[in-house]
């Protein structure tokens, strides 16, 4: 069995871990394919960081930080230290000594010429997550969030003046306070998904939408050229599990998301901007909370079976159990209910 994730970061990565450990003990053999966000990349003093590939890296090779749940385990900061200490900028971004060892090689390696899905190959030799990782494209398509000014310039009139924010320095500068007018994702029209990309979603006997920013994560990836007509043609099911229980994100500002693209914060809300694959649209399947089983009807009605299921991953065993229950929304989905 062939399964492709497109997956962001923590929520991406924690249900690919779950889906690992689904697997292993089920009768037959998979494989599995992660498609990575690459619009949170970012160059942070000369060094080219891929913050979702990385999370996805650590967590699937046993090197992530359990406590942040991004970053490296037992990680230092000295480096990011010294250059506050300089007064270079920025000093927002959470630099760790032992990460910046990934960055090295990264950045020389694509100096050298290297494609990010090349270098993403060459670092998983170290990590061996046990999945095919592949960025969502090798062009730049960065994140970019426009926003009022953050020192408050107005125009002549008085009214606001615009200004685009690199994705991480709103997120994690601003902590996704400053209101989003939009998210431009810069490059996108010239970037082609990276190669197998395609091929992963088109060949796939099951595509999951993990517990992702549906906006900044996966949304992001479906903006890559071809990937959202791949995954409304694919002959597998499209199975999706919501990242908002109760009505807010478990983790993280995906409300903030949300607003600016005027899809209301709840499980409904996500599955209907998604839209049912019946209808044009990408989902087959969406996994609720037992918290939001009242949006179970809503969700149906839009031509999307709706499964109700536990869905905080809590722990491993949590994740294998939602992991399982993605397996059987799959195979519930017959082939006569798809376009
Ligand atoms: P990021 O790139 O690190 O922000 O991570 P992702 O985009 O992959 O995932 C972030 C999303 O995962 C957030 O919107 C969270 O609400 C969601 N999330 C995190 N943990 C859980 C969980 O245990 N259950 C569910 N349902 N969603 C989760
Ligand atoms: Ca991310």
């Amino acid at each position: 069995m062939l399964i492709t994730v497109l997956a962001g970061g923590i929520g991406g990565s924690r249900f690919i871990r779950g889906l690992q450990r689904a697997v292993e003990s089920a009768a037959d053999p998979s494989t599995i394919t992660v498609v990575g966000n690459t619009g949170d990349d970012i160059w942070i003093h000369g060094l080219r960081v891929c913050p979702d590939l990385d999370t996805v890296m650590y967590t699937l090779g046993g090197g992530i930080s359990a406590e942040r749940g991004w970053g490296r385990e037992d990680e230092t900061f000295t480096v990011r230290d010294e250059l506050a200490d300089y007064g270079v900028e920025p000093t927002w971004f959470g630099l760790g000594d032992r990460d910046i060892a990934t960055h090295l090689i990264r950045t020389q390696s694509l100096n050298a010429g290297y494609t990010l899905t090349q270098v993403t190959e060459a670092l998983c030799q170290r990590w061996q997550p046990g999945v095919t990782l592949l960025p969502m494209s090798d062009d730049r398509a960065e994140t970019h969030v426009i926003v009022d000014d953050p020192a408050g310039a107005t125009a002549a009139d008085g009214t606001p003046l615009r200004r685009a924010l690199h994705f991480q320095e709103w997120w994690i500068r601003y902590r996704a306070e400053l209101p989003a007018h939009e998210f431009v994702l810069v490059g996108v029209d010239t970037a082609t998904p990276a190669r197998g990309v395609l091929d992963a979603i088109s060949d796939a006997d099951l595509v999951i939408f993990p517990p992702s920013n549906p906006v900044v994560s996966i949304g992001t990836i479906l903006q890559v050229p071809g990937v959202a007509d791949a995954v409304r043609s694919t002959s597998a099911p499209v199975v999706g599990v919501s990242p908002i229980v109760g009505g807010a994100p478990v983790r993280g500002m995906a409300d903030a998301c949300l607003r600016a693209i005027d899809v209301e914060t709840s499980a409904a809300g996500v599955a209907l901007h998604y839209g049912a694959r019946a209808r044009g649209g990408l989902l087959d399947a969406w996994i609720i909370d037992t918290a939001d089983a009242a949006s179970a009807s809503e969700i149906e009605a839009s031509g999307i079976s709706c499964v109700i299921a536990a869905t905080m991953m809590t722990d491993l065993d949590a994740s294998a159990d939602l992991a399982r229950v993605c397996l059987d929304a799959g195979r519930g989905v017959s082939s006569s209910d798809r376009a």
